[in-house]
């Protein structure tokens, strides 16, 4: 069984170690970074991206975690995690740094104001044709991604899941809804490397 480390920083942990268990790994909620070396992919949680930031290097953890993602350790961001996992950032705030990792540009709160939390069914590319009930809150999409990503999911035409080899990345929270497919994938992802 892997172990998949839960990077608790800010933002929603405790469900994605509940899902991560549920989908068939152990869990480990880190923040350190021996905690973070020591498992076989990471989970950056939906919550705040420049929250995220800020304690990242705050904890010392932006460069390091930055280097082991390019050297192809496992990831799965959900929301701000997605945002964390963009290679390139349109309306970040100033200054605002990412992990990096998937060739593609993503929009923070690119829903907007007016409708910045709803539910919509997703078909997800591979993970059957049952619709994923995707929980969007101040949700990003992927405006551009690179030819080394697949596009996994849409929304209207807006890009929120792909993959880019062992990265995983949602606009939406899989972690808030009990259908585990995401999570799923992720962990096979995590033995497959
Ligand atoms: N809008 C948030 C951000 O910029 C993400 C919201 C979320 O993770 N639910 O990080």
């Amino acid at each position: 069984m892997p172990d998949i480390g839960i990077l608790a920083l800010q933002g929603d942990v405790a469900e994605h170690v509940r899902a991560v268990e549920e989908a068939g790994a152990r869990a480990v909620p880190v923040r350190r970074l021996a905690e973070i070396e020591a498992a076989d992919g990471i989970v950056i949680p939906g919550g705040e991206s420049t929250t995220l930031w800020r304690l990242a290097v705050a904890f010392d953890l932006l460069d390091p975690l930055r280097k082991l993602i390019a050297g192809g350790m496992p990831a799965f961001g959900s929301c701000a995690g997605m945002i964390m996992l963009a290679d390139r950032l349109a309306d970040g705030a100033s200054g605002q740094q990412v992990l990096g990792g998937i060739d593609m540009t993503v929009r923070r709160n690119a829903y907007g104001r007016q409708i910045d939390s709803f539910e919509r069914p997703v078909v997800l590319d591979g993970l059957g044709d049952e619709p994923y009930h995707a929980v969007f809150i101040r949700a990003p999409w992927a405006e551009q991604v690179g030819p080394g990503v697949s596009v996994l999911g849409t929304d209207g035409g807006r890009i929120v899941a792909v993959q880019q080899g062992p990265l995983l990345a949602t606009a939406f929270h899989p972690e808030l809804t009990p259908d585990r497919r995401v999570h799923e994938l992720f962990v096979s992802m995590v033995k497959g490397t």
